[in-house]
């Protein structure tokens, strides 16, 4: 098929939510490389939204998932499963939690998330505990729950009424934050640098205050790291960078590779609270999706990639402010390893993500004012000073 084609097909039969599209479609993936229809060749700079963290087609991802779709798919959580039990088990070793609740989807982790600070509250007896404060430009989900969560407009109002009990505040703001607390607070939820809205960091200071004021009232600390866990950030984890531990927090997006699957992952006090029947699933962590995070954490520790990620963050950044020297129309760099964010002074984010794509090069865009790089954690130098002189000529073409 064309693209042209495909394009046609999209139009008539697929429901219109995605706009008009980047004008490629991709046959083929191998490490940071894509091929479209016509066999031309792009640096993937975006890693299907921070997803692909081995990049695409990874052997050891490719080579566990076939030996795994020969066995076993899926049989429901009505039956004991060895992925997913080796995958909980993972992450418990490496991250604060005590016990894991696997999901398909990032909105789907932070609904668990949200139901489980409720029951937990609940089970206590604080049937009044139930209100949940996020922060201003969050992004939690596409969910009527998680859309509620989300602290922005455009994605809550046409869809009222939405699930209640949430408010919104600004980010880094601590007066804000004791402000909106009442004794009806059960959790703050945020995440550690916010990605769809431009990848803005939470202020370590902001954080350190944050959990003091949750410890003082019972209120329970959620992290959406959906976005920044799983080595994103240059740790393996994004609360890693703030010396705090969470009492709940979610992954998905990179967890499997390309698979879907998220994941609840909580501390043992606040985990017990679910307890026969209270929350469950169908999909969520099946022999196929857990063999795929198991792939991914394993190569993951075994190739030093959360270490890359923090080296080529550190090279990209250096990179990039060389960049911001020559190019007064980059105003900022943001973020931490591998979450990176441009803030440009004029509105052109759209245009320059459109001529990357034709020099061959995948970056995301926020509105007009952010571009947005995600790669794989496999990314080299090499693939970064590329990506950097198409960016340089760009720039000198705009700037002139
Ligand atoms: C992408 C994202 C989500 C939603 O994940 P889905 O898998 O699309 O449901 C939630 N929170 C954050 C921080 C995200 O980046």
């Amino acid at each position: 098929m064309t693209l042209q084609e495909i394009i046609g097909l999209d139009k008539q039969y697929f429901m219109n939510v995605f706009g008009d599209r980047n004008p490629v479609c991709f046959k083929r993936g191998k490490g940071m490389l894509l091929w479209d229809l016509e066999d031309k060749v792009y640096y993937d700079f975006l890693g299907g939204i921070a997803v692909n963290v081995l990049g695409h087609s990874h052997p050891k991802l490719v080579e566990a998932l076939k030996s795994q779709l020969e066995k076993l798919l899926h049989t429901s959580n009505l039956y004991y499963i060895e992925s997913q039990a080796k995958l909980a088990k993972i992450l418990v070793e490496n991250s604060c939690a005590d016990k894991i609740f696997f999901a398909n989807s990032g909105a789907e982790a932070n609904e668990g998330a949200i139901k489980l600070a409720r029951i937990y509250f609940k089970k206590k007896g604080f049937n009044h505990k139930y209100e949940i404060i996020t922060l201003k430009n969050s992004f939690h989900g596409r969910t009527m729950t998680t859309v509620a969560a989300t602290g922005q407009e455009k994605y809550q109002k046409p869809y009222y009424p939405i699930t209640p009990g949430f408010k919104h505040v600004e980010i880094n703001n601590i007066e804000a934050l004791k402000e909106a607390i009442t004794p009806s607070t059960c959790a703050v939820m945020l995440e550690p640098i916010q990605g769809e809205s431009g990848v803005n960091p939470v202020d370590y200071e902001y954080m350190h205050e944050l959990k003091k004021i949750c410890e003082e009232n019972d209120i329970l600390l959620i992290l959406d790291e959906v976005q920044t866990g799983i080595g994103r950030t240059g740790k393996l984890f994004g609360y890693l960078h703030y010396d705090i531990e969470p009492d709940i927090f979610t992954l998905a997006k990179a967890l499997g590779g390309g698979i879907p699957i998220g994941a609840v992952c909580a501390k043992e006090h606040v985990a017990n609270a679910f307890e026969p029947g209270d929350h469950g699933s169908t999909f969520g962590g099946n022999p196929f999706a857990c063999t795929a995070g198991l792939a991914v954490m394993k190569t993951i520790f075994n190739d030093g990639l959360v270490e890359n990620a923090k080296k080529m963050g550190e090279y990209f950044k250096e990179k990039l402010n060389q960049l911001k020297e020559r190019h007064s129309i980059i105003s900022e760099i943001r973020g931490k390893g591998l979450m990176i964010g441009i803030e440009l002074s004029i509105d052109n984010a759209r245009e320059i993500t459109r001529k990357l794509l034709y020099k061959g090069f995948l970056v995301g865009n926020v509105g007009e004012k952010v571009l947005r790089i995600l790669p794989p954690l496999i990314v080299t130098s090499e693939d970064i000073d590329k990506l950097i002189a198409s960016i340089d000529e760009i720039l000198s073409e705009i700037s002139v």
